[in-house]
């Protein structure tokens, strides 16, 4: 029998998050005070996750669960608060400025020059988004890969550390700390994947299956090229205007994500004479996975 504390309660903090990146997160400013636990496992899709029983009953014992704004969880936080109505809610994006999940190519680009002009996004390149851009306009999709960029994850350590400070303000010394130390990571890590794409000024795109680089290549100047169409693959004229454009931009690498089915992504690659590559959106080891990513996209910008 294990009696932790005093009282008997556990030691730590038992909390959930969404995705594994998250868990770096508040593990980054809870350190040994919390025990994390991974609604979405690894290999699962966040987008459509169904939790297992056993998750739910763990939901019991959770002190706060921290959501991070991806589709599942607009069917499953309801029911979450169900299962444990004592438990705080943490809405990690709230705050972060959500940029729209961009699909390149689109009907309203046949024709005239629009094309040439929203695809490089000139403006896009000078850190504004939005009310300009026509596919935007014609979407209003919000893109949720908030957990992608140095930035935007400085916005979701606060909402953490707000959590954390609700539910267990005994230890707010040691959380203010730890969440100050992240801000320093973070802001490291920003300045050296600035310097990652340093002199690259004229080469900023590259192509992704599954979208989730939206605000790593807003904050570097890149500009993503998606193969999905809103989470679906694209139709047979879709992919030609894709690998057309592939070609005429000289792309040669379609970087693809373990979650997600490679076949389209296959299909353009060797239409184009090149190949596919891996990069993880949910890696645990986050900053080292965005410095690998960053070398990568580098290394196939055109
Ligand atoms: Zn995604």
């Amino acid at each position: 029998m294990m009696c932790a504390g005093a009282d008997g309660s556990p030691k730590e903090v038992p909390v959930f998050v969404s995705i594994v990146p998250q868990r770096y997160f508040v593990e980054k400013i809870g350190g040994d005070l919390v025990d994390v636990s991974v609604m979405v496992e690894p290999g699962a899709s966040p987008h459509d996750y169904e939790p297992k029983p056993r998750q739910m009953a763990a939901l019991a014992k959770t002190k706060i669960y921290y959501a991070v704004g991806i589709e599942f969880e607009k069917v499953w936080l309801k029911k979450f608060c169900d299962a444990n109505p004592e438990m705080l809610v943490v809405h990690t994006e709230r705050g972060v400025e959500k940029i729209s999940l961009k699909t390149h190519h689109h009907d309203q680009d046949k024709g005239e020059d629009a094309h040439g002009k929203t695809a490089h996004h000139p403006e896009k390149a000078a850190g504004k988004h939005g009310e300009k851009d026509p596919h935007s306009l014609h979407h209003g999709i919000k893109d949720p890969h908030i957990w992608l960029s140095p930035v935007t994850v400085m916005v979701q350590a606060r909402n953490i550390l707000r959590g954390l400070l609700a539910v267990d303000p005994d230890h707010r010394s040691t959380y203010e700390a730890n969440y100050k130390e992240f801000i320093i990571e973070l802001v490291d890590l920003d300045a050296d994947l600035r310097e990652v794409f340093a002199g690259e000024e004229g080469r900023t795109a590259f192509m992704v299956f599954h979208p989730a680089w939206g605000y790593f290549a807003d904050a570097y100047g890149l500009e993503q090229v998606p193969v999905e169409i809103e989470g679906k693959d694209p139709k047979p004229a879709e992919l030609q205007y894709l690998i057309d454009h592939a070609k005429k931009q000289g792309i040669r690498v379609v970087f693809v994500t373990p979650q997600f089915s490679t076949k389209s992504a296959e299909t353009v690659a060797k239409a184009i004479g090149g190949q596919i590559a891996f990069v993880n959106p949910l890696a645990l080891s986050w900053k080292a996975n965005l410095i690998e990513v960053a070398e990568k996209f580098r290394a196939a910008l055109r």
